[in-house]
């Protein structure tokens, strides 16, 4: 890890945010390209959403394929992730089943996701009623659901982990990854972006990535533009089989 007194004066890509998202294209710009990457993130890596990810590899997104496509691609990645980074993360497959009623919105959702990934030839199982209470004894409630769908090969990893993971490889491929310096600005010049403005000085180059999470519509302000993200506190409630046997 380097700190703002290695900042480079010009890079030829200067990626804002060390997420899961900002090291992951860290890791292929610098295995695939011989250009300069420079990564500038204004805490640690993964101290944004990436750290507190839940991490669940999973690929029924409803009617959308192209998330189903996109997550399939991922959950094999993250499945080699040492072979392919050199890199270990916390690994492990368990299938996530959706208990759905038919004739509801979350049966209809249920249903495209299970018609998605069959055409995707992606293992998924679909359970009638009756079947629930065999296929699922550790949960009471189950029959009183008309079906279920299980992603068969679903998974989850740890966000901190993918993401150091992918930080360490960058930095072994020749990025450089800076932390502790937040960028204030990107900078533009007759339409063009030319640099960034980091708390530590300027870094001049001719592509920025942004890869801010939910810090992103800030930096767009920078050069006038304008992203639809709009941030919301959510709670989380976690619960053993025990405690989630008496909510029931
Ligand atoms: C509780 C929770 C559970 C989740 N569970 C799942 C799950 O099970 N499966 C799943 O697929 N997804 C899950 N997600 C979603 C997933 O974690 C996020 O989609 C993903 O981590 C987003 O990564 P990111 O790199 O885009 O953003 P972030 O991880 O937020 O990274 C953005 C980074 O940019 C940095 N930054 C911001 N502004 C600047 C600046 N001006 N200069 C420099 N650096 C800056 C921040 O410090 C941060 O480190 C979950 C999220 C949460 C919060």
């Amino acid at each position: 890890m380097q700190d703002s007194d290695n900042l480079p004066n010009d890079s030829d890509i200067v990626i804002i945010g060390g997420g899961i998202m900002g090291t992951s294209i860290a890791f292929f710009l610098s295995s695939e390209t011989e250009l300069d990457i420079t990564l500038v993130e204004k805490d640690s890596i993964a101290t944004g959403s990436t750290g507190d990810s839940s991490a669940i590899l999973r690929h029924h997104y409803g009617d959308q394929e192209i998330y189903s496509k996109m997550a399939w691609w991922s959950h094999r990645f993250y499945r080699r992730f040492d072979e392919k980074t050199g890199e270990a993360i916390a690994y492990e497959e368990n299938p996530l089943v959706r208990f759905a009623n038919e004739d509801t919105p979350g049966g209809t959702y249920a249903q495209d996701g299970y018609e998605v990934l069959s055409d995707l030839d992606i293992p998924v199982t679909r359970y009638g009623s009756e079947e629930l209470p065999d296929q699922y004894p550790m949960l009471t409630g189950v029959e009183d659901y008309d079906f279920g769908i299980s992603d068969d090969e679903a998974g989850y990893s740890d966000g901190a982990d993918a993401a150091n993971g992918f930080d360490r490889a960058a930095r072994r491929n020749g990025a450089t990854v800076i932390t502790g310096t937040g960028v204030e600005s990107i900078t533009v010049d007759d339409g063009a972006v030319v640099g960034v403005e980091t708390e530590d000085g300027e870094i001049t180059c001719e592509t920025v990535v942004v890869a801010a999470g939910p810090w992103t519509p800030r930096l767009g302000e920078t050069v006038d533009v304008d992203i639809p993200i709009s941030v919301t506190r959510e709670q989380i409630i976690g619960t053993s089989r025990k405690s989630l046997r008496e909510l029931c």
